[in-house]
């Protein structure tokens, strides 16, 4: 177990298995800047299986209990049931969790997801009409796969997480229906505030459509119950009188929740960041991969959590002095792990 500067332990971490994504979803990945002129990374770059898991046995001891594998898209990577069951089996870690498009999440997929030990499911849904949809990831959005993909991991997961990104005046009028589409259903729908995380998708503050008024909307029409927070959670959650849905919000621009945060992120060739808006890389490869590094990982990462202060979101709005704001050096969501 291990404490940081605001006394907040480390247990869970984000990996990011590929900066690559089939979808250019206006918020993260927009089309104009992440063209064919985009450098991803190189496939020999990116971690191995067999590097991450063993990157993971070496955080255990440190109090690594949760793992989300993310992206860019993660099922863009070959096998990553692979991975999933060398995470629970071979690292030991209590959970494994999968955020995704659902995109290429087949019922076969699922099945041998959850054969490898796979916990929990997330799918990202951004509206309920085509329309709306288009816009918000206007390049390959063969959307039929994702709400087929939600049902299918009902099925074999017996609930499912959707999370959705609410821009102002883009897709805020498919909150409703987005509601009563999954109203009957085992789904926690998430409404996440818009985030000014990377450089590329021009966020205003203008274009937040915050918790608040999403909650405000929904309560004109449902009785809402507060369902108890988990110590870590960084999101309210809600039950909907007399459905099965329940809901949540995700508010780190009008809520933030930075004294609780209790997670790193590794990037798909090992760069370790200590927040989702540090600019600090971490670099884990040359400890796992070159192994040219005679310092000890453990005397490493000791040093690193322990020196961590960050908290970004709880100080967006306060200016920092001597902070170049021309500076563009944010890393971008697709690259640290959503
Ligand atoms: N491709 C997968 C997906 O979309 O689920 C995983 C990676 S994606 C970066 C992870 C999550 O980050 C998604 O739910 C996405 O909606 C969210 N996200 C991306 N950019 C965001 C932003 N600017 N503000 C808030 N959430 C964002
Ligand atoms: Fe791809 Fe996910 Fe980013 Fe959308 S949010 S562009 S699906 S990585
Ligand atoms: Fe954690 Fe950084 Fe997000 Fe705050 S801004 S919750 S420290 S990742």
């Amino acid at each position: 177990m291990i404490k940081d500067k605001l006394e907040r332990q480390f247990e869970y971490l984000r990996i990011s298995v590929t900066d690559k994504c089939n979808f250019r979803c206006i918020y993260c990945m927009p089309k104009e800047i992440f063209g064919s002129k985009h450098q991803f990374l190189k496939k020999n770059e990116l971690l191995t299986y067999e590097e991450i898991i063993e990157v993971a046995k070496t955080l255990k001891p440190f109090g690594l209990k949760k793992i989300r594998l993310t992206g860019g898209e993660p099922l863009l990577r070959k096998n990553i049931e692979y991975l999933v069951e060398g995470l629970k089996k071979d690292a030991l870690i209590d959970e494994v969790m999968i955020t995704t498009n659902g995109s290429l999440l087949t019922k076969e997929k699922l099945i041998s997801l959850k054969k490898g030990g796979l916990d929990s499911v997330t799918i990202s849904l951004d509206a309920s009409s085509k329309k709306v949809r288009n816009i918000m990831n206007p390049v390959n959005s063969n959307h039929v796969l994702v709400s087929e993909a939600i049902d299918n991991v009902i099925t074999i997961f017996n609930s499912v997480k959707v999370n959705m990104v609410v821009i102002k005046g883009i897709n805020d009028k498919e909150i409703m229906p987005m509601l009563e589409k999954f109203l009957d259903k085992n789904i926690e729908l998430r409404f996440i505030e818009y985030m000014d995380v990377g450089e590329s998708n021009n966020w205003s503050l203008d274009n937040v459509f915050t918790s608040k008024e999403t909650k405000d909307l929904i309560e004109k029409y449902f009785s809402l119950k507060k369902i108890p927070d988990l110590i870590d959670s960084t999101s309210e959650k809600w039950a909907i009188d007399n459905y099965t849905l329940n809901i949540a919000f995700i508010s780190s621009i009008s809520k933030p929740f930075c004294s609780e945060c209790n997670r790193g992120r590794l990037s798909a060739n090992g760069n370790f960041y200590t927040c989702l808006f540090s600019e600090k890389p971490y670099d884990f490869s040359s400890y796992f991969r070159n192994k040219e590094n005679n310092l000890s990982f453990n005397n490493y990462f000791t040093k690193v959590w322990s020196n961590r202060d960050d908290q970004y979101s709880q100080l967006r709005f306060v200016s920092k002095p001597g902070k170049n704001k021309n500076k563009k050096n944010k890393v971008e969501m697709s690259y640290i792990g959503g």
